[in-house]
């Protein structure tokens, strides 16, 4: 389970690769590339050096001890925010960007969301000499200003997209149609486990760093040696399939918690979107549905094909929180320990208080939480809804 989904990229039913014409020798060429570098020590050694001298890792598990108390269940947070930029993304940025210099390539694109993806990618890209061009809905651009404005500062250059509901989705969309016209010098730097293969695999893949921290983290703080449950939140999935695939071979149940107005597995039904097969909200006649959270980084009508299959065979549990239990989440954490959550990893939190003490999450159980990014950037928004 969450090992290689071979030269097909199929998760069961799900993944593969739905691209226009122009775009598969890409997509070949960056399978070709991924595998020969993830099989090459050099490759590896020089991203483990780059994450711990450069991003910070290994970041902590801390104890929730007064959460803990209040709920009586042990919560251990896995601590991404303490990540350089601030999020679990530029674990996975740093690989692509690594891989992209490897491959003789010179332009990274990216998509953003709440910015947190494109802050990261624009930092690679000044950190390796690259350049970088981030597309980004309008709407999310108004909601994360800070966002913007430390992308151009890091020299990168940000791109309105003024199509569809003008978020996520259409600047993945963009995205793909500027890949296509540059194939040769650029690499697209998808921010989470979606696209066509080998992405969904090989985000997973420079995301595992934080489930297998975390899994000998545990180690040292639970008698039990693992938690009894893990949990993080879900947009496109990237810091979930991170974290699960550090404990999928454990008895740990794994839950996975997205946005209650963008839940592709819970309501939606299989399809294709932005070059793979998964669950993704559509409605009756078939057009993709808008998706609608809080958090701009959650704000994806569609879901990484390997979560699609996790919940297809029972491995993993998806559920969803409201923004109400979100905004509620980010007090409770920062009153408790003192610790700003980001409104995308506020979803996880939120399913732990809402479980504690019910059968989903027992009186006495542990529970480790990946706490995905901080919440300085929403910081803003919080204030306006107060
Ligand atoms: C982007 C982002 C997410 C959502 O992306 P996944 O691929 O689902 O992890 C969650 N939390 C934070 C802090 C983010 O920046």
């Amino acid at each position: 389970m969450m090992d290689d989904p071979g030269p097909l990229g199929r998760f069961g039913r799900f993944g593969g690769r739905y691209v226009p014409e122009a775009l598969i020798p890409a997509c070949e060429a960056l399978e070709e590339g991924f595998r020969d570098a993830w099989a090459d020590a050099t490759f590896r050694a020089t991203l483990q050096q780059t994450l711990e001298l450069y991003a910070g890792r290994p970041t902590p598990v801390t104890p929730a001890l007064r959460l803990s108390a209040e709920l009586g269940v042990t919560v251990l947070l896995k601590r991404e925010d303490l990540a350089h930029t601030g999020s679990h993304k530029i674990n996975n940025v740093l690989g692509q960007a690594l891989l992209a210099r490897r491959m003789g390539k010179r332009h990274l694109l990216a998509e953003t969301g709440a910015g947190q993806h494109g802050v990261a990618t624009a930092t690679a890209a000044a950190l390796f000499g690259m350049r970088a061009t981030v597309f980004m809905g309008e709407r999310d651009m108004e909601r994360q200003e800070l966002n913007v404005f430390r992308m151009r500062l890091l020299g990168a250059e940000v791109v309105p997209v003024t199509s569809g509901s003008r978020t996520l989705k259409d600047a993945c969309s963009e995205a793909l149609r500027a890949w296509v016209t540059e194939v040769a010098d650029a690499h697209y730097c998808i921010g989470s486990v979606m696209g066509p293969h080998p992405y969904p695999w090989m985000v997973r893949e420079f995301q595992r760093v934080v489930g297998e921290e975390a899994r000998a983290q545990c180690a040292g703080l639970l008698p039990a040696a693992q938690p009894d449950v893990v949990v993080a939140c879900v947009g496109g999935g990237s810091n979930a399939a991170g974290t699960f695939a550090g404990f999928v071979d454990t008895t740990a149940r794994l839950v996975g918690v997205e946005a209650a107005g963008g839940a592709a597995i819970t309501d939606g039904a299989p399809g294709v979107l932005h070059g793979f097969q998964s669950q993704v909200l559509q409605d009756e006649a078939g057009q993709v549905r808008e998706a609608h959270s809080i958090s701009a980084g959650l704000d994806y009508p569609g879901i990484g094909p390997e979560h699609a299959h996790l919940a297809d065979i029972g491995r993993a549990e998806y559920v969803t929180a409201t923004d109400e239990e979100v905004l509620a989440a980010v007090e409770r954490l920062a009153r408790a320990e003192g610790i700003l959550p980001a409104l995308e990893s506020s979803h996880a939190l939120a399913w732990v208080l809402r479980a504690a003490g019910t059968p989903a999450l027992p009186t006495g159980s542990t529970v480790l939480v990946t706490l995905s990014g901080r919440g300085d950037k929403d910081a803003e928004q919080l204030a306006a809804r107060r």
